[in-house]
């Protein structure tokens, strides 16, 4: 049976062997040394231990702020070494230190400090109370493009007015923002409302898992109590019958209520393959947005935004130069995640040769996400090629000059830019000095008038063709 299938993958993910938390801390003090320990990470308390990821409180925001910059990756690389499926670890606050800090208004602290005593066996009860909300996945650092605008729109309409759009559904490709938009909205939302952030698959590993312990009453109750309910990458959804039965009650009984519903998914409603033709049927009737791919100017702008953060974060200037930027901008294209991916090896790359890399070091560190991306040829080497074939260096060529010798050479450049990559003509622009896209689209006609008229040029171009096409794999390793 399918259910069963769920569950004894969701068996197998979780524990074995529980984490022993005194051995994790015998060798921070050995791996980080006594100081530091007893400075800062004796009294990190372990709180629990959920899927890939464990959650560890402190007593301080500044406590936490300051393990999270200097020590938690060597804290999860200590904690895989006895337990290889963590991923992740989350620092949170526990309200009680705090509490100990502050003298007044003792009787509002002791119902906080109550209230948190509740959450924490909340907890530690259920799993299904866990909500796995990002504190740094936010609003404020959704960087915005022209292909994620409406999306963030409709996210942040939806967290200032309830059920303005309802339910929402957002639909993109991997690694295009959509977990980031829900984890916002609940965020955001949270402190008002009850938030339900779950991923499809969590969903149905709960309702196997409550028929099985006969609780099917019980998460009924809790995920109709919510306000707002956020469901995660929906196209996993695949149970059977009664579960979509369930699902679909839910939603409907959620709806009625005016709870917030926000669903995301790979695929738009009407290619939810595996899912009843209802439930589709009033995802469609909501607001339905996707998210496209990232263009040139947003994946810059991530990049630039992710420099500032990833600086903040590892409290020193890396001044990663703008060759480099912009290398990484136009050829990491595939997903965000990548992009960040790329920017965060840079950053390894820095800390651990205490080096910034150029851009031939950074073809080297990158050199597997390049051969992912869907285009290998880059500018770079299109200009290079044409430079060496028409004997004139890069200099001149991105020059402003206008001699003959120079302007045919760079035209011929441009005009393989624009046929051999899915570069758009902004782009070019940019990777020639900055020329306007009109230049670009003029360089672009010229040669296409030239070379059907003149054989020479035709063949001089097929050849350089054949030459970039050719290159390519062996460029990146260069
Ligand atoms: P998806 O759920 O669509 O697969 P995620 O939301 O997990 O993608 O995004 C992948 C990574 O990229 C995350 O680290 C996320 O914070 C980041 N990210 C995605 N879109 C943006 C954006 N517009 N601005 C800043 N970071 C982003
Ligand atoms: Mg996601």
């Amino acid at each position: 049976m399918n259910n069963k299938n769920i569950l004894n993958k969701n068996t197998e993910n979780t524990s074995s062997n529980v984490i022993n938390w005194s051995i994790v801390q015998t060798d921070m003090k050995n791996k980080l040394g006594s100081d530091i320990y007893e400075s800062w990470l004796r009294k990190i308390k372990f709180v629990e231990e959920f899927n890939n990821y464990v959650l560890l409180s402190v007593s301080t925001r500044f406590i936490r702020d300051w393990i999270t910059s200097r020590y938690l990756d060597q804290i999860l690389q200590i904690i895989k070494a006895y337990k290889k499926g963590i991923s992740r670890i989350e620092l949170k606050i526990s309200e009680k230190g705090e509490d100990e800090n502050s003298y007044e208004n003792s009787q509002n602290q002791k119902t906080k400090l109550r209230n948190n005593i509740e959450n924490v066996s909340f907890i530690k009860d259920t799993h299904l109370q866990y909500n796995r909300i990002d504190p740094n996945k936010k609003f404020e650092n959704f960087v915005i493009g022209s292909s994620n605008k409406l999306a963030f729109e409709a996210s942040k309409k939806v967290s200032e007015n309830i059920s303005y759009y309802n339910p929402l559904y957002i639909y993109g490709g991997v690694g295009m923002g959509k977990t980031h938009l829900l984890n916002s909205i609940g965020l955001s939302l949270k402190t008002q409302n009850k938030v339900m952030f779950i991923s499809a698959e969590r969903f149905m590993y709960q309702f196997v898992k409550s028929i099985k312990s006969n609780d099917m009453v019980k998460f009924k109750e809790y995920f109709r109590n919510t306000d707002i309910l956020l469901i995660d990458d929906i196209q996993f959804m695949n149970g059977k019958e009664a579960m979509q039965e369930e699902f679909f009650h839910t939603f409907n009984a959620l709806l009625d209520k005016g709870s917030q519903v926000i669903v995301s998914a790979d695929r738009p409603p009407s290619k939810l393959s595996r899912i009843q033709e209802r439930i589709r049927s009033r995802f469609s009737g909501g607001l339905v947005i996707d998210i496209q791919k990232p263009d040139y100017e947003l994946r810059n702008k991530i990049v630039q935004k992710k420099i500032e953060e990833l600086n903040i974060f590892y409290l020193n200037q890396i001044n990663i130069p703008s060759e480099v930027q912009k290398f990484i901008s136009s050829e990491i294209k595939t997903s965000i995640r990548e992009l960040i991916g790329a920017l965060n090896r840079i950053f390894s790359y820095s800390r651990i040769y205490n080096k910034i890399p150029n851009l031939s070091e950074t073809k080297i560190i990158l050199k597997d996400l390049l051969n992912l991306s869907e285009n290998k040829i880059t500018i770079d080497l299109i200009q290079s090629i044409v430079c060496k074939f028409f004997k004139i260096s890069k200099n001149e060529m991105l020059s402003s000059r206008r001699s003959r010798y120079l302007v045919r050479p760079r035209q011929t450049a441009i005009y393989l830019t624009k046929i051999l990559t899915s570069k758009s003509l902004p782009e070019i622009g940019r990777e020639f000095s900055n020329r306007d896209h009109t230049t670009i689209i003029h360089s672009v006609k010229t040669i296409e008038k030239l070379s059907a008229q003149d054989s020479e040029l035709q063949k001089n171009i097929e050849n350089l063709k054949n030459q970039i096409l050719y290159n390519k794999e062996n460029e990146i390793q260069s």
